[in-house]
């Protein structure tokens, strides 16, 4: 078996939970056992939430500097506060994320294009921080009260902080990503082995 390099830091964070809001959690990684977060500037988090779809390329508003960065970061953290209790079977305080959601504006909006069915469309008002990213607040809610805790897991590797949706077919997922922490694994048992012989 090759035995690889640990991996260097990526330009971008790990996209691999199968699932948006534990991809947000996963903006902060545990790199070669140090603490990383993707998100260091307004850019980092505004690529991070078009390449994840939750919003349009140039479509992100204008804010103060280093908002977005903060609410995105803080938003992130009450989630994962949230998300570990809830995997726990503890009872989570839901306030801070209900701050989120309470900001959430939004109306239904009748579009008819001249050609073409009418189709209904959700505006959302944008005028914050806080407001902008009340989506992923909404998702998370959702992920909390949906979502199945038995297949919402965190990486088995022991430095790994990473979460992921299994929605494998088998159920079996162990792993942020065989690359990762699977190899990893491998490499660690195998050593584990050699040992004993
Ligand atoms: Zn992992």
């Amino acid at each position: 078996m090759a035995i690889t390099a640990p991996p260097a830091v990526p330009d971008e964070p790990y996209v691999l939970a199968d699932d948006p809001v534990l991809d947000m959690l996963n903006t902060l990684a545990n790199i070669d056992g140090v603490p990383w977060d993707f998100w260091q500037t307004d850019a980092d988090v505004e690529r991070w939430l078009v390449r994840l779809q939750w919003v349009e390329e140039g479509s992100v508003p204008e804010f103060e500097a280093g908002t977005l960065l903060n609410a995105a970061r803080q938003l992130r953290e009450v989630i994962r506060e949230l998300v570990k209790l809830r995997k726990d079977d503890q009872p989570g305080n839901p306030a801070a994320l209900n701050s989120f959601l309470r900001k959430a504006v939004s109306h239904p909006q009748l579009v008819w294009p001249a050609s073409g069915a009418p189709q209904l469309e959700r505006q959302r008002k944008q005028q914050t921080a806080e407001q902008f990213l009340s989506p992923i607040a909404e998702a998370a809610a959702n992920l909390l009260v949906a979502g199945d805790f038995t297949l919402i897991r965190r990486c088995e590797h022991p430095e790994c902080i990473l979460w992921f949706y299994d929605r494998t077919k088998a159920h079996k997922r162990r792993w942020c990503s065989m690359a990762l922490c699977g190899n990893r694994h491998k490499v660690a048992e195998f050593r584990k082995r050699k040992l004993k012989l």
